[in-house]
């Protein structure tokens, strides 16, 4: 296994990032590589779940990796600690909330600044450039524009549009552009990880390109569970009671995932940081200390909501797109096209609809549902999003 096999479907991108790995290999051992073979700032853009961070943590391993003339060859010790994430010269930004605040970015550009300690380059990777803050933003800007000697900025973003990263950070980075991967190449992968066959096929239709997504539907029921509730909506939506209850359970679903997760790492960090403020303690010096804890541990519990908001989010967001994919698939049916359906297991009910709706009507849902997805991501409360959507979705009465 090297650094690569982890990227699916994207030659194009490693054969560029192979050779910018050779060029920075030929800088540190201080010959002179071709020119612009290696640059500072990268930006690596893709829908979700095409591999942005796969590529980018790929591509920093090959700028560690330690064996001669095989940048990128998984094995050696660097190769092994960027893919564990223990490599003290890459750094990681990942949000687990919804923006990147400046105190956070200048931290990580001030450790970025340092010489390396074991590897060649200093390595910052932010995986989710488009959650940064406009201060945060400015603070990284600084550095991109007048980076170190030995430090790579490596940004991942879902595309290159000034919402999701600032023009004049662009114009410093050099693009790399992820593309969806094939189904038959997700499958691929999926039974070489020990899915079998079936599963595997099914699994990468359903994913729709998201790699980490259909892995998760060949290995988790309770993912697979949920896929399967929201994809028996569109046919059973007869009255308007019907869509009200199907938002609802959507919201509910959402909340609940998120509530799960929630309560599973909240507990065990705020626990981890009452020990490690000492809470219990006594004695001189404990009032102070409770004072300045307070505040702390107020931080802590408002990144743990904006990470549940986060959540919430993203789990209704996965159902929208199965959603859509099921309309698109009812278009596949009408025109009769051999594209295949992302939906394979639920051809009944898209046969069913399909029947029941026009093109019009199926291309008017899909746009609902975008429409619910942008409004989520506008801050619109889940419920009244959704409800609207629901009601867009309902099948005249036959
Ligand atoms: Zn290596």
């Amino acid at each position: 296994m090297t650094a690569w096999d982890a990227l699916i479907g994207q030659d194009e991108t490693v054969a560029i990032l192979q050779a910018a790995a050779n060029a920075a290999a030929d800088i540190a051992a201080g010959r002179t590589p071709p020119a612009g073979a290696m640059t500072h700032a990268w930006l690596f853009t893709g829908p979700p779940g095409s591999g942005r961070s796969v590529a980018a943590q790929a591509f920093a391993a090959a700028l560690q990796c330690e064996t001669l003339d095989a940048v990128g060859c998984g094995e050696c010790f660097a190769c092994k600690a960027v893919a564990h994430r223990s490599h003290p010269d890459v750094h990681s930004v990942v949000p687990e909330g919804l923006s990147i605040g400046v105190d956070e970015m200048r931290a990580i550009v001030g450790r970025a600044a340092r010489r390396p300690l074991n590897g060649r380059w200093q390595i910052v990777v932010i995986e989710d450039a488009d959650r940064l803050t406009e201060q945060a933003s400015n603070a990284l800007l600084k550095a991109v524009e007048e980076p170190p000697e030995r430090t790579v900025f490596l940004l991942c973003a879902p595309s290159t549009h000034p919402d999701d990263v600032s023009v004049t950070i662009r114009s410093r980075c050099r693009m790399v552009a992820l593309r969806t991967p094939a189904a038959a190449a997700v499958a691929a992968v999926l039974q070489r990880e020990g899915v079998d066959a079936a599963t595997a096929e099914w699994a990468a239709a359903a994913g729709q390109g998201h790699v980490g997504r259909s892995r998760r539907l060949a290995s988790d029921t309770a993912a697979s569970d949920r896929r399967a509730e929201v994809l028996m909506i569109p046919a059973r939506l007869t009255s308007m009671r019907e869509c009200l209850d199907a938002a609802d359970r959507l919201v509910t679903s959402a909340e609940t995932e998120a509530a799960a997760l929630a309560a599973e790492l909240d507990s065990a960090e705020t626990e981890a940081m009452s020990v490690a403020l000492g809470s219990g303690g006594s004695g001189r010096g404990v009032a102070t200390m409770a004072r300045g804890s307070a505040g702390v541990l107020k931080d802590l519990e408002k990144r743990q909501r904006s990470r549940a908001t986060r959540t919430q989010r993203d789990s209704l967001d996965r159902a929208l797109v199965d959603l859509a994919a099921f309309y698109r698939d009812v278009l596949l049916v009408q025109s009769g096209s051999p594209v295949p359906p992302a939906h394979p297991d639920f051809a009944d009910d898209v046969q069913l609809v399909a029947s029941r709706i026009s093109s019009a009507g199926a291309l008017r849902r899909i746009d609902a549902v975008q429409a619910c997805r942008d409004a989520l991501e506008l801050n619109v409360k889940p419920r009244i999003a959704v409800e609207a959507m629901a009601a867009t979705l309902r099948l005249p009465s036959a």
